[in-house]
């Protein structure tokens, strides 16, 4: 019994000191590679699998991070060889014929910017764990060390605790997946807000104006309590790249990355964009990050992770970005108002949300549609899953009197769900609506969350909120097609399902040569159908297969600016206060 006790004391002791510390040697970036080291603890294991994880946070797509991988090594803690062999495609197995520490060292090539998985050159690098640092399943428990080796004028940034220049701890391989490391020259800025630390550093010139872009973000950062009733850190960090051919951002534990081309950051709608993307992310901070769709708790980094609700996870963040850049008064009414009209015109043009339901749409996003399918058979999970949380927002304000918004969903889930313990299910989210409505909300789920969402009636949606969708501009003639000009005629790059042009038979990849027998070499896609009426018969010649032939269009109609969303003539006092519950801010004019 003794013995026993005796026994687990050790276990538990030497379980407490176990760690991994991992190492990056940075000296030689200008090839895009670093050497990696990691030191696990010692073991009695027969074998010890190291892996490198298949994907990445954030990006719900298989990228076999492990092949960038070279020069693989495994020695004991003394230094002699222990022999290994890969068992499937991101698996090193380590044999230890006796107990031992395990010694794992390989070359990394990172040259993935865009993916914002691994990135070294001889200005930077960009380190996302899953793209570098392996794991040990026994081991992903285990507090975790990290130690850099840079060029002299680098400093390193994470959101994981700092103990030194170039070095981090945290309390397990999860949170190190989960806290990139941006090391090399960068602009630096930190601020302070509601008691909070944040930081913002910039890499890679461009046409930024970064005190500008700071005092704006520390704006934004102060508008979470509209929805949250706290925080899940203490301190965070945007990591933001300005650079060529890159753009995008990416959501971590208390960090972010967001890429722009350089010269992305002005005028002002491209610049919104950038705002908007920031506040994105930082909303994942609470909506992905601390609560979590139970089929990605925890993450399996080597396998697809399905859920049907990544629609609540990319889509309902989509839906609140803009909302606190209208409460931080970065953004105007009338430009929100603009952002509503976009989501009717991609409405009215994705043929897919009569395909595609947002649970069928989250489940298959790890094989998600590309080029023409994207919308003539698809939704994605960001433009419709913000369609469906604004529906559901302005159906719970509608039905409760403005007493439940959709905010209050997400407090509810914020407060139950913590991702390192459990993550949520449709049911949950189900029984979190009954719960503050009194009501069942089985047969709009099933309506809209589980079958297509089709074409939408914008103006029984806005009118409870005293607005309406108009017209915006003349009407114009319409093929339903989208092209670039090249050298002999027009591209075609998406012809919309059920459009004129798609009736008629065009595909994309089909070069438009002629209009009524007039070339069109040397015209922009723009001017093909110029002066040309709604209604009208034109003849469009064409080369397919480099064999030349000719179709009738019947032109279809649109306006030519697309829709715009403004108050309603007259709103009732009913309209003004639902207004000011859905978006916390003042109806136009008052
Ligand atoms: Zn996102």
């Amino acid at each position: 019994m003794k013995h026993w006790i005796a026994l687990a004391l050790l276990a538990a002791a030497s379980s407490v000191e176990a760690n991994v510390d991992y190492a990056i040697d940075l000296t030689v970036p200008e090839h895009h590679t670093g050497r990696v080291s990691i030191a696990f603890p010692e073991t009695n294991a027969p074998y010890l699998d190291v892996k490198m994880p298949a994907w990445r946070t954030g990006r719900y797509q298989i990228l076999n991070l492990a092949n960038g991988v070279r020069d693989f090594t495994a020695t004991d803690a003394q230094g002699r060889p222990l022999k290994w062999q890969k068992i499937d495609k991101s698996t090193w197995r380590v044999q230890l014929p006796r107990p031992s520490a395990v010694r794992i060292g390989y070359d990394l090539y990172a040259n993935q910017l865009a993916l914002r998985t691994r990135h070294i050159d001889d200005s930077h690098a960009y380190l996302d764990a899953s793209a570098v640092f392996m794991f040990a399943d026994q081991y992903r428990d285990d507090e975790i060390s990290v130690s850099l080796k840079v060029p002299p004028a680098w400093k390193s940034v994470s959101g994981m605790d700092s103990t030194a220049a170039n070095r981090f701890v945290a309390d397990n391989w999860d949170i190190l997946v989960d806290s990139p490391i941006e090391t090399g020259i960068h602009e630096s800025f930190k601020f302070d807000e509601g008691g909070r630390d944040y930081e913002v550093v910039i890499w890679g010139a461009g046409n930024y104006d970064a005190p500008q872009a700071v005092a704006d973000l520390k704006k934004i950062v102060a508008q979470t309590d509209t929805i949250w009733s706290g925080y899940p850190f203490e301190r965070y960090v945007f990591m933001i790249h300005s650079g060529d051919n890159i753009g995008g951002a990416t959501e971590h534990r208390n960090s972010t990355v967001i890429q722009l081309p350089r010269n992305y950051f002005q005028p002002r709608d491209r610049y919104l964009g950038l705002l908007s993307t920031a506040s994105h992310e930082f909303v994942h901070t609470w909506n992905v990050k601390h609560y979590r769709p139970a089929g990605l708790v925890p993450y399996n980094y080597e396998t697809e992770n399905y859920t049907d609700l990544l629609w609540v996870a990319e889509g309902s963040t989509s839906y609140f970005e803009d909302h606190l850049l209208l409460r931080a008064g970065l953004m105007t009414p009338e430009e929100y108002f603009a952002t509503l009209a976009n989501a009717i015109e991609r409405n009215r043009h994705t043929p897919g949300t009569k395909v595609q339901s947002v649970a069928e749409a989250s489940f298959d996003e790890w094989i998600s549609a590309s080029g023409d399918r994207a919308r003539n058979a698809s939704v994605n999970i960001y433009a419709e899953g913000s369609l469906v949380s604004w529906m559901l927002d302005l159906a719970l304000l509608q039905q409760t009197g403005g007493k439940v918004s959709y905010r209050d969903v997400h407090q509810a889930l914020y407060e139950r769900f913590d991702a390192d313990q459990r993550g949520y299910t449709s049911k949950d989210m189900l029984a979190i609506l009954a719960e503050l409505t009194g009501k069942s909300w089985q047969d709009w789920w099933a309506r809209h969350v589980e079958s297509p969402v089709g074409s939408v009636d914008f103006d029984t949606l806005l009118r409870p909120v005293g607005l309406k969708a108009i017209a915006d501009g003349p009407t114009i003639a319409w093929a339903g097609w989208s092209g670039e000009a090249e050298e002999g005629g027009v591209r075609l790059t998406t012809v919309e399902r059920g459009s004129p042009a798609w009736n008629a038979g065009f595909t994309p990849d089909d070069i438009i040569v002629s209009i009524d027998g007039k070339p069109v070499v040397g015209q922009p896609f723009d001017s093909l159908l110029s002066g040309r009426r709604p209604g009208a018969t034109v003849k469009v010649g064409y080369s397919r297969r480099s064999e030349s032939g000719e179709k009738t269009i019947v032109l279809g109609a649109v306006p030519k600016d697309g829709v715009k969303v403004i108050p309603v003539d007259t709103a009732t006092a009913a309209q003004k206060a639902l207004f000011q519950r859905w978006l916390l801010i003042p109806y136009p004019g008052e």
